[in-house]
């Protein structure tokens, strides 16, 4: 197989895994969207994918990286979802917010009102809390608790739009315990939002996902299961 041929059958095989996994969990296909985690990827590889119409949201870890490359007339020229999925300085708010259509990675108040002060006119920030699953000091996001105060508080805010939960599940975890992490998360996530018409769950990663769309994930991102030179070991 080529370059062109390797991506495109990883991506059917992460479409044909997300399709069981709805079908193992009696969910609708229709409500998972795929967020193709680009950071690691080659610019190549990325206008592959994008070319054949396989992607449309893309998540990136790096304010200006992601410029770099998103600004180039030969990726600008695509319709994507940019969503940024890293940890936010709040001294790169301001690119951040002219930058991305998500911020998948919000876990304080005060980036939210420097997002807000710089999204521009007539657009919405839509904005993810994350929530942190382990009590691990290097793991970024908020406690379950404090990341529901936190949607509370950023519903008041204009043109950024909370609506939704993210987070990263510890490496290695097995099936059970993947479950046991996802499913209180879940169940808050069904509360804080229910009266929401548009909200996203974003649960699972190359190692994980299907369990994670088992348990309700309405927003996988996935990196190396599509870009990964050698799949083998993964
Ligand atoms: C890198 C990254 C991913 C993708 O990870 P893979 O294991 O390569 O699929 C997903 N979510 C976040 C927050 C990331 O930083």
């Amino acid at each position: 197989m080529n370059r062109e041929e390797t991506l495109v059958a990883n991506f059917q095989n992460v479409r044909q895994a997300l399709l069981s996994a709805c079908q193992r969990s009696g969910r609708d296909p229709k409500e998972i969207t795929l967020l193709a985690v680009t950071k690691y990827a080659k610019d190549q590889d990325v206008l592959t994918l994008l070319q054949k119409g396989l992607i449309v949201h893309v998540g990136e870890s790096r304010v200006q990286q992601a410029q770099a490359r998103w600004e180039k007339p030969e990726f600008a020229r695509f319709h994507t979802v940019k969503h940024f999925i890293g940890h936010l300085q709040k001294n790169k708010a301001a690119k951040a917010a002219e930058l991305f259509d998500f911020i998948d990675s919000l876990d304080n108040f005060d980036t939210a009102l420097a997002l807000e002060k710089h999204v521009p006119q007539g657009k919405t920030l839509r904005a993810l809390v994350q929530v942190k699953l382990t009590d691990k000091e290097t793991q970024s996001g908020l406690p379950l608790e404090e990341a529901r105060q936190l949607a509370r508080r950023l519903k008041t805010l204009q043109r950024v739009r909370v609506c939704g939960y993210m987070a990263i599940a510890p490496q290695g975890a097995d099936e059970t315990r993947l479950r046991q992490l996802f499913r209180p998360l879940k169940q808050a996530f069904d509360e804080d939002f229910k009266s929401l018409p548009e909200k996203y769950l974003s649960l699972g990663m190359s190692a994980d996902f299907e369990t994670a769309v088992e348990e309700g994930s309405s927003l996988p991102r996935i990196g190396s299961k599509l870009f990964a030179e050698n799949l083998e070991g993964l």
